[in-house]
C-alpha cells in the first residue's frame, strides 16, 4: 500500500466518559464490530476499584490491565482504528489528559441519566484546549433518563459545545422505542443485545407514513414527527468541516450494553473522524505526509515484574516511517537508539512489528532513556509542543526513612515522575522534595513502589498547598525578587522552572494581583 494511503487509512482516537457511563461496555462493542474480540466480556475495565483498606497488589493488578488495554487496533470497513484507552479513575486523570494529546479525535460517553458529570466536564475542558473534535453517545437510553431535550441543553451549556443530533430517540427506560436516523431517515426498533451483524433498520422516506404509526403507536410517532421537525429545522445537515474543527459535535443516542445504536456511529465515525493530523512543534509544523519519522511519548508503564525494571514507552507517530532497527535521533539525549522488538496492539495478536505510520501508537521496550514528552526524529532538533503538565492538588512532602538508601530514593524519584507518576518539586534553596498529585491513590502506588522496585522507605509529610502555578516575567530581576521574597512558597519544579505554590485560592490571587509583572500560568508544557 502507498506511503500517503496508509495514513489516509487510519483513525486514531480515545472514548473518555466519567467513571460508570459506559466507556468499557462501549469500547467492547465496537471491538466486538471489529472482529477483534469474539465473545462479550473479553474487555475488561481498567477501572480501579479500591476499597477503603487498600491493598498495593490489587491496585497494582488493576494497573496492569489498563496495561493491557492502553491501545487497541482493529481494522473495520478497511479502516485501521487505534483507539487509545483511558484511565477513569480520576486519581489517574493526568494519563487521561496526556493521552488526549495523541488522539486526533474523542468519542465522550455521556450517561442519559445523570448527565453532565465532574470527569466530563474536566476532559471536555482539555479537548477544548486542542481543539479536538467530539462526538457523544448519550448512553443508557434503556433507563429512566433526563428528557431529551433538557439533556442536550444541559450538555451544550456546561460543556460549552454544540451539539448535532444524528439520531433521535424514542423516548427513554422501559419505554425506550428505538432511534430515528436524522441522516439516513430510517427507523430503528429497539432490541435488547443487538448482534454486530444484521441491519433491522426501517427505511422511512416520509416520516408522515402510516408505518411510523404501526411501529410506534399513535402518540409516540406524533411526538416523533413534532420533534424532528423542530430538530430538523434548527440543525439542518451535519458540516463535516465544523465538526472537525471542533466546533460541533454530532450526537447519538443508545445503549451499549444492548449494542443498540453502537453501529450508527460507528459507521459516522469512520466516514467523518479526521485522519492522522499535522501537529505542531518547537520549530514547525509537522506536515503528517512528511517522509521522515517524528513522534513523542506521551505514556510510560512500569513493568509490573520487580525483577525486571524495564518500561514500556508509548510512542505516537506523528509523521514518516517507524520502522524496526533503524537508528531515531532521540531529541532531549541528543543520541541515535534503535529498537529490535518494537510491538504494535492489534488486539487478535500483539506482536513485533516492522513498520507504523502516522496515527499508530508503538509499544517501545525502555531501561529509562524516556520520559514523558520525548521526541524521536530523523535528525532534526525539535519537540511536540502542547503537552501540558497541570497542576497537582495534593502536595507532600517527602521523607527519607532510611538515609543509607537515599541514591535509590533519588533515581526511584527522578525515574516514577518521568513516568508521569507524580510531579516532583525541590524546595527554593534547599533540598526538600515535594511530590504533588491529582489524587491520594498515587502517594500510596508511589510508597509502594519506591519500597519494592527502588528499596527506598519514604513517609509522606502533607503540606498546606493547594496550587503548583508556573511563573514567567519579562524582567527576571521581579522574578528574582519574587521568588526569594516567597521563599517558603517558592520550589524548582524538575526542568528548573520557578514555581510559586499557594495556599489557597486567596493567597493566589493576592499574588497575581500584587505582582501585575510576572505572569502565573496553571498548565505547564512539559517543555
Ligand atoms: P465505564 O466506567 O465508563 O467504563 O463504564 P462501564 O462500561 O464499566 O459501565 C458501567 C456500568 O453501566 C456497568 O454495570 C454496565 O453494565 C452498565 N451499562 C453500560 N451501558 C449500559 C446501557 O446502555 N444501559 C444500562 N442500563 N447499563 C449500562
Amino acid at each position: 500500500m502507498k506511503f500517503h494511503d496508509e495514513i489516509m487509512r487510519r483513525r486514531t482516537f480515545a472514548i473518555i466518559s466519567h467513571p460508570d457511563a459506559g466507556k468499557t461496555t462501549l469500547t467492547e462493542k465496537f471491538l466486538l464490530f471489529g472482529g477483534a474480540i469474539q465473545v462479550a466480556g473479553a474487555v475488561k475495565s481498567n477501572k480501579i476499584k479500591k476499597s477503603a483498606t487498600s491493598d498495593f497488589m490489587e491496585i497494582e493488578r488493576q494497573r496492569g490491565i489498563s496495561v493491557a488495554t492502553s491501545v487497541m487496533s482493529f481494522e473495520y470497513n478497511g479502516i485501521l482504528i487505534n483507539l487509545l484507552d483511558t484511565p477513569g479513575h480520576k486519581d489517574f486523570a493526568e494519563d487521561t489528559y496526556r493521552t488526549l494529546t495523541a488522539v486526533d479525535s474523542v468519542i465522550l460517553v455521556v450517561d442519559s441519566v445523570n448527565g453532565v458529570e465532574d470527569q466530563t466536564r474536566r476532559l471536555m475542558e482539555v479537548c477544548r484546549m486542542r481543539d479536538t473534535p467530539v462526538i457523544v453517545f448519550i448512553n443508557k437510553m434503556d433507563r429512566d433518563g433526563k428528557n431529551r431535550f433538557d439533556l442536550l441543553e444541559e450538555i451544550e451549556k456546561e460543556l460549552n459545545i454544540q451539539l448535532h443530533p444524528m439520531t433521535w430517540p424514542i423516548n427513554s427506560g422501559k419505554e425506550f422505542k428505538g432511534v430515528y436516523n436524522l441522516y439516513d431517515r430510517n427507523l430503528r426498533l429497539f432490541a435488547a443485545n443487538t448482534k454486530a451483524e444484521g441491519d433491522e433498520s426501517i427505511a422511512i422516506t416520509d416520516l408522515n407514513d402510516t408505518v411510523v404509526e404501526e411501529m410506534l403507536g399513535t402518540a409516540d410517532a406524533a411526538i416523533l414527527r413534532e420533534d424532528v421537525e423542530l430538530v430538523d429545522g434548527v440543525n439542518g445537515e451535519l458540516n463535516a468541516e465544523d465538526y472537525l474543527a471542533a466546533k460541533v459535535s454530532p450526537v447519538f443516542f443508545g445503549s451499549a450494553i444492548n449494542n443498540f445504536g453502537v453501529k450508527e456511529m460507528l459507521d459516522t465515525f469512520i466516514r467523518i473522524a479526521p485522519t492522522p493530523q499535522s501537529r505542531e512543534t518547537s520549530a514547525r509544523k509537522v506536515d503528517v505526509e512528511e517522509a521522515k519519522l517524528s513522534g513523542f511519548v506521551f505514556k510510560i508503564h512500569a513493568n509490573l515484574d520487580p525483577k525486571h525494571r524495564d518500561r514500556i514507552a508509548f510512542f505516537r507517530v506523528c509523521s514518516g516511517r517507524f520502522e524496526r532497527n533503524k537508528y531515531f535521533h532521540h531529541v532531549r539525549l541528543d543520541k541515535d537508539v534503535r529498537f529490535s522488538n518494537p510491538y504494535s496492539f492489534m488486539a487478535r495478536d500483539k506482536s513485533v512489528i516492522e513498520d507504523a505510520y502516522a496515527g499508530d501508537v508503538v509499544g517501545l521496550f525502555d531501561t529509562g532513556n524516556f520520559k514523558i514528552g520525548d521526541t524521536l526524529t530523523e535528525g532534526e532538533d525539535f519537540y511536540f509542543t502542547g503537552i501540558p503538565s497541570f497542576s497537582p492538588e495534593i502536595f507532600k512532602e517527602v521523607v527519607n526513612k532510611d538515609p543509607m538508601k537515599t541514591k535509590q530514593l533519588e533515581k526511584g524519584l527522578m525515574q516514577l515522575t518521568d513516568e508521569g507518576v507524580a510531579q516532583l518539586f525541590t524546595q527554593f534553596g534547599g533540598t526538600k522534595k515535594i511530590i504533588g498529585c491529582v489524587g491520594e491513590l498515587q502517594f500510596e502506588v508511589i510508597q509502594y513502589r519506591l519500597l519494592h522496585e527502588y528499596g527506598a522507605s519514604v513517609e509522606f509529610r502533607a503540606l498546606p498547598f493547594y496550587k503548583a502555578t508556573w511563573l514567567t516575567s519579562e524582567d527576571p530581576k521581579k522574578l528574582h525578587d519574587f521568588v526569594r521574597f516567597k521563599q517558603a512558597n517558592s520550589a524548582l519544579d524538575k526542568d528548573g522552572h520557578d514555581v510559586y505554590l499557594a495556599q489557597s485560592e486567596w493567597f493566589l490571587n493576592t499574588e497575581i494581583s500584587n505582582n501585575p509583572d510576572i505572569k502565573f500560568h496553571f498548565t505547564s508544557e512539559i517543555h
